[in-house]
């Protein structure tokens, strides 16, 4: 194993490995109501077929994996899953991104399986809110998964917010104080102009609905913090991510800020994407991927398949364009593995 390195020299050893495209949220910036037509069973990948990639990625240099979606404990024995990549030469670092409502059923067998972390999506911490953001009266259930994950030592658990303005904005003052409070590790994440309608200028969030929130910049909501106290920078806590760090003086947990919109990590860009399907998204936020399902459902050999995934590392874009006006492309997050 040499190492990855796109045509601009970022190192690639990351990958998101989207489980399916289901999802039991329907986050107003996310899904619309109805949902989105999902993929037929036998289109989506199999464990095996997952591991069977994800150990030729980690020949050619790949040793961290996220798993995501969709929502991935929609997904029958994940855990089944976990264990296999887990004992794949070269992968050192196994996590998930997860809205945390099935989490407290399945933290423990998660982790003895050999998940190291998770990240957990929360967008509000009061329950009225909490419904008109998801859809769904489920805060109670990620609570209680933050909780569990942190019991069985899933550590750190990441809690990240889409902040929108005029919809959850007035509370990143109660989620920065839980870093102080509760140690959390708490990340602000700016609003991405995805297929759903909810572009930066801010006028609506998804299809019809009645909310009208809008893109927050980073350096806005790190203004409104400093209620608290000061921020000092801090290093990044254990993870791979693009999020910049910071903490309060008395907090055990850290603030962390991720900004797609107001100023882009592409530079440092070091991961490569795949979907339920088995397609290879070089950038998330571009329409461009290679499939890697037809090739290995029709028995192509290791040595092309590697090609293959050399093919999508040879297309990563230098950096995406959401700034200069083009959009996110046709396909939702939950779609493409967010
Ligand atoms: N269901 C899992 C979850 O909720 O974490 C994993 C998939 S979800 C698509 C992954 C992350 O993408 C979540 O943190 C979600 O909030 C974020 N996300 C989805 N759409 C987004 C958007 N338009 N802008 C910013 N973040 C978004």
């Amino acid at each position: 194993m040499t190492g990855l390195s796109d045509p601009f020299n970022r190192p690639i050893n990351y990958l998101r490995i989207s489980v399916t495209d289901r999802c039991n949220l329907r986050c107003v910036y996310c899904l619309p109501p109805e949902g989105i037509s999902l993929l037929h069973h036998s289109e989506i990948l199999t464990y095996e077929e997952i591991s069977t990639i994800a150990g030729l990625a980690a020949e050619l240099g790949i040793n961290k994996l996220r798993l995501t979606g969709g929502e991935p404990l929609v997904r029958a024995r994940l855990s089944e899953l976990v264990g296999m990549l887990a004992g794949i030469e070269g992968i050192d670092d196994i996590s998930l991104t997860t809205n945390g409502i099935l989490l407290k059923d399945y933290a423990a067998e998660l982790k003895q399986a050999g998940l190291k972390r998770v990240n957990v999506s929360l967008d509000s911490l009061n329950q009225r809110k909490f419904q008109r953001i998801a859809r769904h009266d489920k805060l109670n259930d990620v609570l209680q998964g933050i909780e569990a994950a942190k019991r069985c030592g899933l550590n750190p658990v990441k809690v990240n917010m889409v902040v929108m303005r005029g919809i959850n904005d007035d509370e990143v003052i109660d989620f920065a104080r839980l870093t102080i409070t509760e140690g959390w590790h708490v990340r602000f994440i700016e609003l991405m102009p995805f297929a759903v309608d909810n572009p930066p200028d801010g006028h609506s969030v998804a299809g019809k609905g009645s909310l009208h929130p809008g893109f927050l910049s980073a350096d806005h909501i790190r203004e409104r913090l400093t209620v608290l106290g000061k921020l000092e920078p801090t290093p990044s806590i254990t993870g791979n991510g693009p999020a910049r760090y910071f903490r309060f003086s008395k907090a055990s947990g850290t603030v962390g800020f991720i900004t797609p919109i107001s100023r882009h990590f592409c530079f440092s860009c070091n991961r490569l994407r795949l979907t339920a399907e088995g397609k290879l998204r070089p950038c998330l936020l571009s329409d461009s991927e290679v499939d890697l399902r037809q090739p290995l459902r029709s028995g192509a050999s290791p040595r092309k398949l590697k090609n293959v995934i050399n093919g999508a590392i040879k297309a990563k874009p230098r950096q995406h364009e959401l700034d200069r006006g083009q959009g996110s492309g046709k396909r939702m997050m939950s779609q493409v593995g967010g």
